[in-house]
């Protein structure tokens, strides 16, 4: 469950005379269905060059090349050949405009095979759920494979239309700006969004307050039907709660996707403004609405972070994962969707895990997060774990402590996330500084060490955390309680 990361430049700042380009895509399904979309990019204000990017992350899985069919082709209004030069696996080079592609605009076009979820190393990841798929009444498609982007300009106007089999509905996370045509949020929306088209079926919540107003679409394939009651039961709640938390609105309009189901188990992925969600439909209902909450919990609040599209580095990913898994206990918990004496039993199995975890004897939660994440096992286990026990952790600390702005964790959190400076990436050190400003010196000291120590630097921490596990679940529930 992670937050996948945007390797495409983020836009640049606005110089005196900006190179903007207006995007124009269209994504067509063949009919009959088969696995197979022809992209269509019109680019109007290109220069005396054009690159174009693939995202080359969009999934936990990342493929060291993009799926295609035969080549990348440009032509000028007129229908002319142009020139492209493929400078990498991801990149791609109109190296010599000529003026009329200058001035009337170029067309790309490309097809990708959608057969994603067929390959080895999605396969082994049970990473299929993230990938799109064809199937004879709908499909699922996702903008990370599918929309390449120009990246040596800024993008002005981004529209996306897609050309469906009779019949066919689209449901997108993106304003709709005319009938059939979406205009996805920049770069962000282009990056990793998912799109549902055909006989999906749709609940529509809508969350308003004085922050404003959000629109929540929940999308289920056909043969997910049997998720439906539990999934709307739970995504309504936990996303009202979840926005209240924030206390701000990272975004107008939402998608949560259940598509068709094919790993074992749950997984959830968490995008620009939408998420895909998997859950077997077989899952006896007594377990549905637990581990839902717990899935729906999780990814909406990486969300928050998430819509100021700039990414947590991996220094941080104990708090990306860590804390955001903190909440996704917390808030099923706070509106009776998980007993209070779950929640404790849960945080005591993380608690004997990280104890356990050979990882934590020579590597600090701050490093887990590199590299060595990606590889699964005990670093992987120790970055969601710590950083959870971390968050509940310094949630008891600015508890006891009662100071008057951070009185507890969600006033830190909203601190942290909202009153970020624009543009500039999340860093240990503002937390720290938050930290400190409630805790005082020693307190920053011991966030400091919960991130860049290891488990041996941390027992008094860890044994306040115990102690309080120790306790009833009702008192546990009274302490955490939303204040
Ligand atoms: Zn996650």
């Amino acid at each position: 469950m992670i937050a996948a990361v945007l390797l495409l430049a983020l836009p640049q700042a606005a110089a005196a005379d900006p190179h903007v380009v207006d995007v124009d895509y269209e994504v067509a399904l063949p009919a009959p269905p088969e696995p197979l979309a022809v992209v269509t990019l019109r680019v109007r204000g290109a220069r005396e060059q054009l690159v174009l990017n693939a995202v080359e992350r969009y999934a936990f899985t990342a493929l060291p090349e993009p799926l295609l069919e035969g080549p990348l082709r440009a032509e000028d209004a007129a229908g002319g050949a142009l020139a492209v030069r493929r400078d990498g696996p991801h990149q791609w080079t109109l190296p010599d405009l000529p003026a009329s592609a200058r001035e009337d605009g170029v067309t790309l076009r490309w097809r990708v095979p959608l057969t994603h979820r067929e390959l080895e190393a999605v396969r082994a990841n049970h990473d299929q759920y993230e990938f799109p798929y064809v199937a004879e009444d709908h499909a699922l498609l996702s903008a990370g494979p599918l929309l390449f982007a120009p990246t040596n300009a800024a993008l002005g106007d981004v529209r996306v239309r897609f050309e469906l089999p009779d019949g066919w509905g689209v449901v997108a996370p993106w304003p709709e700006v005319e009938p059939g045509v979406f205009a996805p949020p920049g770069r962000r929306g282009l990056g990793d969004d998912l799109i549902a088209v055909g006989a999906w079926r749709t609940h529509l919540v809508v969350a308003e307050d004085d922050t404003g107003r959000t629109e929540i679409a929940v999308a289920l394939a056909p043969g997910q039907e049997a998720l439906e009651e539990h999934v709307v039961g739970v995504v309504d709640p936990i996303v009202r709660a979840e926005l209240e938390l924030f206390g701000t609105r990272p975004f107008e309009r939402y998608l949560f996707v259940f598509a068709r189901h094919e790993i074992q188990g749950f997984g959830g992925s968490a995008k620009a403004s939408s998420m895909t969600l998997s859950a077997r439909p077989d899952t006896p209902p007594e377990r549905l609405t637990g581990s839902l909450a717990h899935l729906v919990a999780h990814e909406f609040h990486h969300t928050w972070p998430g819509g100021r599209g700039v990414p947590t580095p991996g220094s941080l990913r104990f708090v990306g994962e860590g804390f955001t898994d903190y909440y996704a206990y917390l808030v099923p918990a706070r509106l009776g969707l998980l007993p209070w004496e779950e929640l404790a039993a849960a945080f005591r199995r993380k608690l004997d895990g990280v104890r356990a975890n050979a990882g934590w004897a020579a590597t600090s939660l701050s490093a887990a997060g590199g590299d060595a994440f990606f590889q699964r096992g005990d670093t992987y286990r120790l970055v969601y774990d710590g950083g959870l026990l971390c968050a509940l952790w310094l949630d008891l600390e600015l508890r006891a402590a009662d100071h008057d702005e951070l009185p507890d964790l969600d006033a830190l959190m909203r601190a942290f996330v909202n009153d970020a400076p624009a543009d500039e990436l999340p860093s240990l050190e503002r937390l720290a500084a938050l930290a400190g400003r409630a805790l005082g010196p020693d307190g920053r000291a011991a966030l400091e060490r919960f991130a860049t120590g290891t488990r041996g630097d941390l027992s008094a921490e860890l044994a306040r955390v115990d102690a309080f596990l120790d306790q009833d679940p009702a008192a546990v529930g009274a302490r955490l309680a939303l204040r």
